[in-house]
């Protein structure tokens, strides 16, 4: 039995003997299926092909990227976050190798917790919490049926925010490209982790909120101020983004709530009626 990981979106299915015959997340419209069709891998065909490792790089104190090289799925980057109530992975990767298991268990102290921002990156989610002792992976119950493959490690949540490591992070609903949603807040240091929405600009000085990214559908305006109503209580002075584009840190390293005020702005300006720009 192989639990069969989806080349093109990264997304592992539960143990089969033969490939699925679909992957539900490339054939949503957020999604798109490779040009070369459906392909699929397993973690131990990556790992034998001895073509994959994992990057892991410290940002700033206590924060790490872990990054597949080469570039793998829709390029997912998971972060690592150190607090002293414990350590939790923030977006997860379709990789997962020994020597990724054993730095992070012998250099970095660890995982207490996964949390995952939408299903673009469950990835391998199952088998990370399980290397860590089945540890909990927090994800909204509104994106419930976009998981392939169910796990008794998953802990669905229900409403706006939930507190995680005794209130030192925060979760926050804030629904948008997924109904489910969620963005990880970092009060003691003022950080937001948004996965993708929102998505860091090429300049890293501007964001952007899609429903689908790679097939350029935007979001109303209804969700965008739905959105922005749910990041208005955060203090937040820097954001990571989960997906690194080639060349570019993903960080906005200050400033970021105006950044996301101004951009959010200039988005309802363009979607307007109003608009004959
Ligand atoms: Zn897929
Ligand atoms: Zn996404």
């Amino acid at each position: 039995m192989i639990s069969f990981i989806c080349i093109t979106c990264g997304t592992q299915f539960p143990p089969s003997s033969s490939p699925p015959a679909h992957c539900l997340i490339c054939e949503d419209e957020r999604q798109y299926i490779g040009v070369n069709g459906q392909e699929w891998t397993s973690r131990e065909e990556m790992i034998s092909s001895n073509k994959y490792k994992n990057k892991i790089i410290e940002e700033e104190p206590n924060i790490y990227s872990i990054v597949p090289e080469p570039s793998f799925g829709i390029g997912q980057r998971a972060l690592l976050i150190q607090t002293p109530n414990g350590n939790i992975l923030w977006d997860c990767v379709s990789y997962l190798d020994q020597q990724t298991i054993q730095y992070i268990k012998e250099k970095l102290g660890g995982l207490s917790a996964i949390a995952i921002s939408h299903p673009h990156y469950y990835t391998a989610m199952i088998e990370w919490s399980q290397e860590f002792g089945n540890i909990p992976v927090y994800i909204h119950q509104l994106d419930k049926q976009s998981v392939m493959r169910p796990d008794k490690c998953i802990e669905f949540w229900n409403g706006d925010t939930l507190d995680l490591l005794n209130g030192e992070l925060k979760l926050v609903c804030t629904g948008g490209h997924f109904k489910g949603f969620q963005v990880l807040y970092w009060p003691r240091r003022q950080i937001l982790f948004s996965g993708d929405q929102p998505q860091i600009c090429m300049d890293q000085k501007q964001v952007s909120f899609m429903y689908s990214y790679p097939n350029f559908i935007p979001l109303n305006a209804r969700k965008i101020n739905h959105i922005m109503k749910c990041l208005q209580p955060l203090d937040f002075d820097r954001l990571y983004a989960s997906c690194k584009m080639s060349g570019i840190k993903g960080v906005i390293e200050t400033k970021a709530k105006e950044i996301v005020e101004k951009s959010a702005k200039r988005y309802l300006k363009a979607i307007s009626d109003d608009n004959d720009d």
